[in-house]
């Protein structure tokens, strides 16, 4: 059974519509992540999960009962759902403990109990219990409001944006040790980012939202190597989209004669490959090469080249990791690994 259904959801504001058609299954104890542009439909999409707004249509279904359904809805505060904010949340005038002890209940003795598994679960020293929520690193305090969170045993845990606040490394390290956890914790979960290196890294099914609809599902290597269309593949990565003609598992374009991973589709086509696929190699001196280079921006790891094709004086631009050796007027072949994606339509 899914811990969570969501069956065409839809929502308008002063009848502007935010999200339309929404379908999303999260299998038990998985990792979801909703990512999309900024002002795509995703926050809003997490606040009807957790039960803070009311969808216009569909229904929310948790562990098979139904949360908003048209006719009923059940509060957030009823449905078992945890739910970390941006910024974490913490009370301010309460201490870590306080703050992870907030909706325990029994005995003093059991709550500290339970607040010292909490803090080991999510890896905080249990000497930071007593400082106050602004005593504690950027990293820390996300670790505290996921600690609140998991408290209360949730069927669901909703993460909106919870690394954006923290710097790049300790995002990385953070991001980890939540999807480290929230495993150990057989918790399924769905974090919203707009970033899309987050989204692929921390989740076993991702969700691509663009202008309140999911445009693709699914598993992250699947959504990264087969986007439906151009504007997804594009938002996944660095990407190099070229026009070709297809015949039985070949294309023809600016690169010569490609694989495809499409056999069936014959005619004009618009084809994809990932800046990975492609190798450029210096050519032999006597050599022209395929291509030569027009420009080069050196940015440390990567360099994005500017080539111009030599048979069809075509230009083409690619990220590629940096080599020494390859500048501006630099002969190079270029060779391509594995087969280049078809775009539907
Ligand atoms: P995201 O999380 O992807 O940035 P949001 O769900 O926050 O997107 O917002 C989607 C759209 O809905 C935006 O255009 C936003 O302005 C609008 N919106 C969100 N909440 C409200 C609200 N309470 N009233 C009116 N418009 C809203």
């Amino acid at each position: 059974m899914s811990t969570l259904q969501l069956q065409g959801i839809g929502k308008s504001y002063n009848s502007v519509k935010v999200l339309e058609h929404v379908d999303l299954q999260v299998a038990q104890g998985s990792r979801t992540a909703i990512v999309g542009p900024s002002g795509s439909g995703k926050t809003t999409l997490l606040r009807i999960i957790a039960g803070f707004e009311i969808p216009d249509s569909g229904q929310v279904i948790l562990q098979g009962l139904p949360m908003a359904n048209g006719s009923g809805w059940v509060p957030a505060h009823l449905r078992g759902i945890g739910f970390v904010p941006q910024d974490g949340a913490l009370f301010p005038h309460f201490t870590v403990a306080g703050n992870i002890g907030f909706g325990l209940k029994g005995s003093k003795r059991d709550k500290q109990q339970r607040v010292d598994a909490l803090m080991d679960m999510v890896a905080l020293d249990r000497r930071l219990g007593a400082l106050w929520p602004h005593e504690l690193s950027g990293g820390q305090q996300q670790r505290v409001a996921l600690a609140r969170a998991l408290s209360q045993q949730p069927k669901l845990m909703l993460l909106d944006e919870p690394f954006s606040a923290l710097d790049t490394g300790l995002r990385a390290a953070t991001r980890k040790a939540v999807a480290e956890l929230l495993a150990e914790a057989r918790v399924a979960s769905i974090l919203v980012t707009h970033d899309q290196t987050e989204a692929l890294s921390f989740a076993d099914q991702v969700a691509v939202m663009r202008n309140g609809r999911l445009a693709q599902v699914g598993p992250p290597q699947d959504l990264y190597l087969r986007p439906v269309d151009e504007p997804t593949a594009t938002f996944l990565g660095e990407t190099l989209v070229l026009s070709a003609k297809l015949e039985q598992g070949w294309a023809d374009c600016v690169l010569g004669r490609i694989a495809v991973d499409d056999r069936h589709r014959q005619g004009p086509a618009r084809i994809m490959l990932r800046p990975e696929q492609i190798q450029i190699s210096l050519s032999e001196p006597a050599q022209q090469g395929q291509a030569v280079v027009t420009s080069i921006d050196f940015a440390g790891f990567v360099s994005t080249l500017n080539l111009r094709m030599s048979g069809s004086d075509a230009a083409i631009e690619i990220k590629t990791v940096s080599r020494e050796g390859i500048r501006a007027g630099s002969h190079v072949s270029l060779n391509i690994i594995g087969q280049a994606h078809i775009f539907a339509g």
